[in-house]
């Protein structure tokens, strides 16, 4: 039998994968599709996950940014540096993710592309996994099968707190390499953004929103942007995305199986971020499956309070920021964004040398008087 079976190879699934085969378990890790697999996504990753990894990222890493420009409706612009030394990765999703695959299978890890899982069930004191007409038996399971993946509900976790953002995202080559600064634009999009972050040979572009169900006209909001921004491209291909977004402490173990990554809804509800919580959740479901099976019959439940501390109190924070910045968002760009120290703030959080926590009762006392009369 093996000792865990990891569904999805995301980063959150690739990490568990890495981390597990790291300390010699047996891990087997089922991906849907043929990998590498493409993955519709901006690609902005905090450096700070090196340091979660004995393998070499950065020889992934496509392009860096080191400057962040902000817009209101294409004018107003406030721009900033980023204050750590290493810029802020920019990656290419195909090749990121299966650098992590490639380092989990040469530590041992059993990979299979394009094995959909179509059931899981509860056997003994494990799991029995069917692929179709095949069928694997693992101790432990860990659901890393994203945003659309069915494991969460499968397995029995409340499906109700599962709150959805949504976004689109398009590659629009250059002839030259683009300089290293990312621009986010907010008067445009109604409870969210427009991103153009930089690649090696071209833009990755796109529109995300965070909050509320309203239909969005992406492509026409794209198009207005685009034509402020100077580059064209083929807006035909633009299909939303739905992402998970972080909304409220919810256990992520329920026997001996855990949810990682965006079937855990991990994803910043304020920026998007879902690569960095994919990765550090990956790594410490593989250290508590560890443990659990080395006999600590806590470890499983250590991992949910694990997250929580480590991500979900500052995510608590982020939706807080988000609920009240989106809810009246010019106020928010003038309060939240062009004071003197908010990009530089912005910036060291999303390098990860600040939490939400560190900034998140000034930056909301600021948002909520500046709604009122006369407190401005
Ligand atoms: C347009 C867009 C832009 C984004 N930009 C950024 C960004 O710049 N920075 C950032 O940090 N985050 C960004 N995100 C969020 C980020 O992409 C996700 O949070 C991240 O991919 C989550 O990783 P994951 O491993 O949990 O899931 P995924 O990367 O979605 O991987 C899940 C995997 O599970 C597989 N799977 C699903 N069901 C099954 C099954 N039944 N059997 C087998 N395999 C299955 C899927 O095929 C998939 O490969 C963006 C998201 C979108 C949509």
């Amino acid at each position: 039998m093996l000792d865990c079976i990891v569904v999805g190879a995301g980063p959150a699934g690739g990490s568990a994968a890495y981390h597990l085969a790291r300390r010699d378990r047996q891990v087997l890790l089922l991906e849907q599709a043929q990998l590498p697999r493409q993955k519709a996504c901006a690609g902005g990753v905090s450096p700070q996950v090196a340091r979660w990894f004995d393998c070499d990222l950065r020889s992934v890493v496509d392009h860096g940014v080191d400057r962040l420009r902000f817009t209101w409706k294409l004018g107003d612009p406030v721009e900033a540096e980023l204050p750590s030394e290493e810029p802020f990765w920019m990656v290419r999703r195909d090749r990121f993710d299966h650098f992590l695959v490639e380092q989990a299978a040469n530590l041992g890890a059993r990979i299979e592309d394009g094995a959909a899982v179509t059931a899981v069930s509860a056997e003994g004191d494990g799991w029995l996994v069917t692929v179709g007409d095949r069928a694997y038996r693992s101790r432990t399971l860990i659901a890393a099968d994203g945003a659309r993946g069915p494991l969460a509900q499968w397995l029995g976790f409340p499906s109700q707190k599962r709150r959805y953002a949504q976004a689109c995202e398009l590659d629009v080559p250059l002839p030259a390499r683009p300089d290293s600064t990312a621009h986010f634009e907010f008067g445009l999009v109604r409870n969210g953004y427009i991103w153009v972050f930089p690649k090696s040979d071209g833009y990755s572009i796109g529109i995300g929103t965070f909050r509320g169900n309203d239909a969005t006209d992406f492509r026409g909001l794209l198009e207005t942007y685009l034509a402020g921004f100077g580059v064209s491209a083929d807006l035909d291909r633009i299909v939303p995305h739905p992402l998970c977004v972080w909304d409220g402490s919810q256990p992520l173990h329920r026997g001996s199986a855990l949810l990682v990554g965006e079937a855990a809804s991990l994803t910043d509800p304020f920026t998007a971020e879902g690569i960095r919580p994919a990765l550090l959740s990956g790594m410490r479901a593989a250290e508590a499956i560890d443990r659990a099976i080395a006999g600590d019959r806590n470890a499983l439940a250590g991992y949910s309070r694990t997250i929580q501390q480590e991500w979900g109190d500052s995510m608590a924070w982020a939706k807080r920021i988000s609920s009240v910045f989106y809810r009246v968002p010019n106020l928010g760009y003038q309060i939240g964004i062009k004071r003197p120290t908010a990009p530089q703030r912005m910036a060291q959080i999303l390098v990860g040398e600040l939490d939400y926590s560190d900034i998140a009762t000034r930056v909301i006392r600021r948002l909520t008087t500046g709604f009122l009369p006369g407190m401005r």
